[in-house]
């Protein structure tokens, strides 16, 4: 395997490249060889003013907004294109920070993202709204949509790249200035973006870039009083700290939290596709996934069989280094992270569960890592721990179920609402569990699939607002009603009613 190199990056303020006002940084390292694989600024409270001070005048001058929309759009191409030319050396950099398989990064996320970028691209130039009309006598109304103005975005580690990617993308299609925090343990694929970003032709201050620690730059983007909106995806109890936060100057707020997606397995189902299905939805990025299949509900008469098929396909899962294109899955971020998804299966395992397969630390030769294997319990009831919490790691719990309204009210016994799939050859079934299933997202005989068309966004304690889509441009523009006078007169028909007397007759 190739050397990492150590990247040494800088944040990026109004178009330059910056060290922390602090002098400190912090040490990017690779989980899976525990090596340094970068290292970036340690933000303050000050960078983040200069970042947004930045923002502001980028925002103020219209170097952007006012584009003409389609130069505008072919900056955004543009950057399409150069994630396109650089995937090869994006996705080594996001498996080397994050640890995760080669293969999912070269051939999934980092391509898609460049297909996001297109989207919104294309999107913004066709925005939709109510036809301007004469809804009141004698006046014609119209609605524009506007920028918000400065945005700060917070994005997570388990797909930097591409989280970046659906935060900016809208954001900037719709003319805002961005001031964005990458994760702290894996933002080098975002600053990648950044310098992607200036090739392409953004003007300076457009995008910012502030890297660092949450309780220190997203706290102070998500309370700072000339930041309008806040977009977070991230962890539950960080939304609500963030929505906390934000109400000092009413910001604008859009959460994209944690899941724990039901896969519900009906006993007509195709028994093959489903188990297959829940592997890849269960350990996909090695279960750091919010819209991972977590809970698997099987009906009764299928149970053995399904449980058969999901241990003997778990069992083809190759843990592995992550950067061999070979690779399944590679490890979790943190050892930290480790020791929590091992605590999860232990406390587990003491309640009584059975450990269908896995269930312990994975060994990968010549590799320290916090790999973990792929693991399938049963024996669990529904109010379990892991049943209930977001275990964020490649666990699947599978429980049995008699009836459609046992397992419907199952499914959405959570305080989580992203995902959620529903197995079966019944389309009567199918869309009963559609229209039942309360998460922002339903899968019929499938799990995973995202489209830059479609949007992606959660219910309940998963958030509120869309990620892709023209419905993230709700997120990122407001709506302005304009009004025109349509007679000219001075004396308008509806002024008697605050001073005068009402026209006779
Ligand atoms: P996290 O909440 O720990 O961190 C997310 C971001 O918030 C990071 O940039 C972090 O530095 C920052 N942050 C942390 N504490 C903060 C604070 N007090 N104030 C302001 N910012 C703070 O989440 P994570 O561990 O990076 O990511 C995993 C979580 O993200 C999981 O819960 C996962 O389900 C969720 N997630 C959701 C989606 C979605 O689309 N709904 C997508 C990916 C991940």
């Amino acid at each position: 395997m190739a050397v990492q190199t150590l990247t040494e990056s800088r944040m990026l303020i109004g178009g330059e490249w910056v060290d922390s006002s602090s002098g400190e940084w912090i040490d990017v390292i690779a989980p899976a060889t525990g090596e340094p694989v970068g290292r970036v600024p340690a933000g303050t409270e000050a960078d983040v003013d200069r970042a947004v001070r930045a923002a502001r005048e980028a925002f103020a001058d219209g170097r952007w907004r006012n584009l003409w929309l389609p130069d505008r759009v072919a900056v955004l191409h543009k950057l399409a294109d150069l994630i396109d030319e650089h995937t090869p050396d994006i996705a080594e950099l996001e498996t080397a920070q994050t640890g995760t398989a080669i293969k999912l990064r070269k051939e999934s996320d980092i391509p898609f993202s460049a297909d996001n970028l297109r989207f919104f691209a294309g999107a913004i130039r066709h925005l939709e709204g109510k036809s301007a009309g004469e809804y009141s006598t004698d006046h014609t109304s119209m609605v524009r949509r506007e920028p918000i103005g400065v945005v700060g975005q917070i994005a997570p580690w388990n797909y930097p790249f591409m989280m970046a990617v659906w935060k900016i993308g809208p954001a900037l299609a719709a003319g805002n200035s961005v001031v964005l925090k990458p994760a702290t343990a894996t933002p080098l694929t975002t600053l990648r973006l950044g310098e992607l970003a200036r090739e392409a032709g953004l003007p300076d201050g457009v995008l910012n870039i502030v890297t660092g620690r949450g309780d220190v730059v997203g706290a102070a983007i998500a309370a700072h009083p000339d930041i309008d909106m806040v977009s977070l995806t991230g962890d539950t109890e960080t939304g609500k700290k963030i929505q906390q936060l934000a109400s000092g100057n009413l910001k604008r707020v859009h959460l994209e939290l944690g899941g724990k997606a039901p896969f519900i397995v009906y006993d007509d189902a195709d028994l093959d596709s489903a188990a297959r299905g829940a592997v890849a939805g269960g350990y996909v990025n090695a279960g750091q996934d919010c819209t991972a299949a977590t809970r698997v509900y099987v009906q009764r008469p299928v149970y053995d069989d399904f449980l058969d098929r999901l241990k003997g396909y778990t069992e083809t899962v190759r843990v592995g280094d992550p950067r061999d294109p070979t690779t399944d899955m590679g490890c979790l971020i943190s050892d930290a992270q480790l020791a929590r998804v091992d605590g999860f299966v232990e406390r587990a395992r003491q309640a009584g569960a059975r450990v269908v397969t896995g269930g312990a630390r994975a060994e990968v030769p010549g590799l320290s890592g916090p790999f973990y294997q792929p693991t399938v319990i049963d024996g669990l009831d529904q109010d379990s721990e892991i049943v209930q919490k977001e275990v964020f790691g490649p666990v699947l719990t599978v429980l049995a179920f008699d009836t459609e309204e046992e397992v419907l009210a199952k499914a959405n016994d959570t305080r989580y609402g992203l995902s959620s799939s529903v197995w079966t050859r019944d389309v009567f079934k199918a869309m009963r569990a559609s229209k039942a299933l309360d998460f922002g997202a339903v899968w019929v005989n499938d799990h995973l699939p995202i489209s830059s068309e479609m949007p992606h966004g959660g219910f309940k304690h998963s958030g509120f607002g869309k990620d892709m889509s023209s419905y993230s441009f709700e997120e990122y523009t407001q709506v302005k009603h304009v009004m025109v006078e349509l007679s000219g007169v001075a004396d308008k028909s509806w002024h008697y009613t605050i001073f005068g007397d009402a026209p006779a007759g």
